[in-house]
């Protein structure tokens, strides 16, 4: 595999731009279950799982910005907010300088063909009623209805033709391909729009080792013959190396670090994003010693106070555990959210 360069024959800025993005899921908990005692006063407290907490980011155009953290950072509730999938709890998406979180139904509607979505499992996202055929033509009878019988046909043949997808597979239902086949007939799927804006949902972690790759390459040469930008969720940060431009770092629904992904990977800032790159196995690389982290992420239901990130963290210290840092812009085009790094306390 070889990493993606910034496409050079599109207009620069930004896409997406997401601001102050939050999302809590409240706990169904019967009304008695809510009560609790508090300084000798029954109060209620409903209880939420704080799974994005205030995120700040811009996807440019032509990029792969990549979304990395453990499972449970909130990194797919991003991309599911950023797809309308969700209605944000606070904050706001811009997409192409247009507010779309608070657009009607209707008014999305352009806004749906332009961006696109693949999910993880390709055996869950493929309706199994439908032939390949069909489930290709799906999308566009939808987003075109006007769109006649011939050039449907040609379309379908030509997405088949640009991702690898066999002409014998057609008249096939799902159950029949392997993983990696069915997610090559999710992306030609997603690609049967022409969209601009491609959210992956790792989607490549439910495959085969020895595929994850040609799928990569397939969502790479779609890329670049169709000057995508996407935002590619993974917990992964080897598939990361490979794929992204920019890579965003989560913990705990906030976001830690954002770097142009050969700065993350050289000079990693922020001690959550060091221990992460720590920890990919690499033989003959000059990595630093695996960095065990201390203690257990804290519960998104009853989030800690200061960084999210303090009790984990060897640099903490008391600044750390009362007050947020926010991120705040370092050398080499990256962004940083830790009191440690502005303070020149971690290396
Ligand atoms: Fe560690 Fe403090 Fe930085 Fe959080 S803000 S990562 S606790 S040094």
């Amino acid at each position: 595999m070889s990493g993606i360069a910034q496409q050079g024959s599109q207009p620069a800025g930004d896409l997406v731009k997401i601001r102050g993005l939050s999302k809590w899921f409240p706990l169904t908990k019967g009304f008695l279950e809510q009560l609790h005692f508090e300084g000798g006063k029954l109060v209620r407290k409903r209880e939420s799982v704080k799974a994005i907490n205030g995120v700040d980011l811009d996807v440019k155009r032509g990029e792969a910005l990549c979304v990395v953290g453990e499972s449970g950072c909130g990194k797919s509730t991003v991309a599911r907010v950023v797809m309308g999938l969700l209605e944000p709890t606070a904050g706001s998406i811009e997409y192409d300088g247009q507010r779309i979180d608070d657009l009607s139904a209707e008014r999305l509607m352009p806004y749906r063909r332009r961006m696109q979505m693949i999910f993880q499992n390709p055996y869950a996202s493929l309706n199994p009623r439908l032939t390949v055929k069909q489930a290709l033509e799906e999308p566009m009878r939808f987003h075109n209805p006007g769109i006649g019988n011939g050039e449907l046909k040609d379309k379908v043949q030509d997405v088949m033709d640009s991702v690898g997808v066999d002409p014998s597979w057609r008249e096939r239902f799902p159950h029949e391909f392997s993983g990696g086949q069915r997610q090559r007939v999710s992306i030609a799927r997603a690609l049967m729009v022409d969209p601009e804006f491609i959210v992956a949902d790792e989607p490549i972690s439910a495959l085969d080792v020895s595929i994850q790759a040609q799928v990569l390459n397939l969502m790479m040469d779609a890329m670049e013959q169709r000057n995508l930008t996407y935002m590619f969720i993974t917990h992964d940060l080897s598939v990361v190396e490979h794929f992204g431009t920019r890579v965003a770092v989560m913990y705990l629904g906030s976001l830690c670090e954002l770097a142009p992904t050969r700065t993350l990977f050289e000079t990693p800032r922020h001690p959550y994003t060091k221990a992460l790159i720590s920890a990919i196995p690499k033989l003959n690389r000059d990595r630093p010693a695996h960095i065990k982290l201390i203690g257990e992420v804290p519960t998104p239901i009853d989030l800690p106070s200061g960084c999210f990130f303090h009790n984990r963290c060897v640099y903490a210290n008391d600044r750390c555990r009362v007050e947020k840092p926010e991120l705040h812009s370092v050398d080499g085009g990256c962004r940083v959210a830790c009191h440690g790094v502005q303070e020149g306390r971690v290396d």
